[in-house]
């Protein structure tokens, strides 16, 4: 017998095997109705102790979830509880009932209604992606509105063998079911940049997003294989591939104890050559991860992040205190804080032009904070006060001319003179991801005390392929002889000047190009600290006197096929 086999998105990988419980909680009816003149001022007193019985609930999640999920559940409670707090939803309602005499369920759809309307139309990516978050927020209003209680659909009972099939699922009804061990879970709505993803990474669950007709197909207690590594649910599999998947489940369950076990070995090749890894990060979680798997220190600190989703910039006390916080968490391991690198696919308005023609080759990384000094001025300023509590190094992003180093350097000097500091003991480095950077890299190294490589955008810039368009899929491609021979130019550059040179941009992290990245110089790694420790392995494994005599073969390449042969990539 064949199994039924459904597709989605396979949005968190792994292999999942359980008993279907179907959950599909469905919008329940909102109650419209028009209010008598006495009753507007009570149905006014209820709707904000529905709010505030929301972020009762809510602060009484964070304290209920703990580990890793707290760690990622936290970013999504603190963003719900200042939604609760913003005047959108904690006010805007109010206005329907006092002004139009809506009950409170029907004020606060109305307000709903207006609000994705306004997000959806936004043509800020993250922003846009904030609608999702919007309707969590509504839902736990209408449920204390109702007086159901939190999360009532999902039921008590433990799930230790159960796939959970929903039509959706809020970040904390999954933390929710993620507690009572879950093996798997597939939604009908979703895709891979959803919050559900992102949790369902962080812990590991394997999920498959948008099945459609999930809760059609599969029934309450169907065996389910969620095999979330080829984006497909097999319903009611026969024993012989059960079996095959239970076999290669054991032996994902096998991997990821050996690359735990990696977490306290030092990262040297087989013969015995230290190399540094480094995590990128861009949150205080980045920052967990990293620890625990061993990194060095953080290669990449993105302060965009700082500024998304808000109006104004943060002011230098804020970000005093972020890189502060950061410094404390890593005890003594450096934070390398890159400065604001927005424009792009990265829009934040700052006073740029919104329809600039081509964003990519316009006002972003460097030439825009040097366009907007003040912007530059906080995060120096910030920077050097942060630099008393430990080890710190500022990255300058998208160089592609000498004189924005010198413009940035001037600036730093400025701070610090203003300061009465001094800025000397902050090592002041260099992303090289433009071409022309690259190409006149032993100009730029006098002026710089270290070196990033970054390869999405050296890949994107050096190919003339959009990092963002799909469509172009395997075009971005780092293995394209130009970008091999621009990154071994810049490695051998920098050894020469006897400067530290790593490589942030995603290639670092892919373990199977660790050995190509070795063989052509490389000794310091930045990456997603979710995939330290694979490459932690694959360069255990590495005979670096071996790679490097392969060097100048590997530059020779024409093509994948050909590194492939001269070295294995998988
Ligand atoms: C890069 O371009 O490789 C890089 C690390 O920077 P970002 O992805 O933030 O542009
Ligand atoms: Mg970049």
């Amino acid at each position: 017998m064949t199994a039924l086999v459904l597709s989605g998105i396979a949005a968190s990988k792994g292999i999942g095997i359980g008993r279907a419980r179907v959950i599909v909680a469905g919008s329940p009816e909102v109650p419209e109705y028009l209010l008598e003149g006495e009753q507007v001022a009570s149905e006014i007193e209820r709707y904000r102790l529905a709010v505030a019985f929301a972020r009762t609930e809510l602060a009484d999640l964070a304290q209920r979830v703990r580990g890793q999920l707290a760690t990622e559940l936290r970013e999504f409670i603190d963003a719900h509880l200042l939604m609760l707090e913003d005047d959108m939803l904690a006010e805007g309602p109010l206005e329907y009932i006092r002004s139009r005499s809506c009950n409170a369920e029907w004020a606060l759809k109305q307000t709903r209604d207006a609000l994705i309307a306004a997000f959806t139309a936004m043509d800020d990516e993250y922003l846009r992606s904030r609608v999702d978050d919007i309707d969590h927020v509504v839902e736990r209003i209408h449920g204390a509105l109702a007086q159901r209680k939190d999360r009532d659909h999902l039921g008590e009972e433990r799930l230790d063998d159960a796939v959970v099939v929903a039509d959706n699922l809020s970040p904390s009804e999954l933390a929710d079911l993620a507690e009572r061990g879950v093996r798997g879970l597939i939604t009908e709505g979703g895709g891979a940049l959803s919050h559900c993803s992102i949790l369902c990474r962080a812990l590991g669950m394997p999920y498959i997003a948008g099945i459609r007709q999930a809760s059609e197909m599969i029934n309450e207690g169907m065996l389910l294989i969620v095999d979330a590594d080829r984006g497909i649910t097999l319903i009611d599999p026969d024993g012989e591939r059960l079996t095959r998947y239970r076999d290669r489940q054991q032996e994902q369950q096998r991997r990821r104890q050996r690359l735990q076990s990696l977490c306290d070995l030092p990262a040297v090749t087989a013969d015995g050559t230290a190399i540094r890894l480094w995590a990128n990060g861009e949150a205080e979680k980045d920052l967990d991860l990293a620890l625990g798997c061993g990194a060095v220190g953080i290669g990449l600190y993105r302060t965009e992040f700082l500024f998304m989703g808000r109006a104004e910039p943060p002011g230098e006390e804020e970000q005093y205190q972020c890189f502060s916080n950061a410094i404390a968490h890593l005890d003594g391991r450096p934070l390398t804080i890159r400065t604001l690198d927005v424009g792009a696919d990265k829009q934040v308005p700052l006073g740029q032009d919104p329809n600039e023609p081509n964003p990519a080759l316009g006002l972003r990384g460097i030439r825009l904070s040097l366009r907007f000094p003040e912007l530059l001025k906080t995060q120096f300023r910030a920077v050097i006060r942060a630099q008393q509590l430990g080890p710190v190094r500022l990255l300058l992003p998208m160089l592609s001319r000498l004189d924005e180093v010198h413009a940035a350097r001037e600036l730093l000097n400025q701070c610090a003179l203003d300061m009465g500091a001094d800025a000397s003991s902050i090592p002041l480095g260099g992303m090289i991801e433009v071409p022309a950077a690259a190409l006149v890299v032993e100009r730029f190294l006098p002026h710089l005390d270290f070196l990033s490589i970054g390869t999405n955008d050296l890949v994107q810039y050096t190919l003339a392929v959009d990092r963002t368009n799909q469509a172009l899929g395997s075009m971005h491609d780092p293995l394209h002889p130009a970008v091999l021979q621009l990154i071994a130019r810049v490695i051998a550059a920098a050894d020469s000047a006897g400067k530290s040179v790593s490589l942030c941009g995603e290639m670092a992290g892919e373990a199977r190009y660790t050995g190509l990245l070795l063989a052509l110089g490389l000794r310091d790694f930045s990456m997603h600290p979710r995939v330290l420790l694979e490459v932690k392995e694959a360069l255990r494994g590495a005979d670096l006197s071996n790679l490097s005599g392969m060097r100048e073969s590997l530059l020779q390449a024409d093509s994948a096929d050909q590194l492939e042969q001269l070295l294995p990539l998988s």
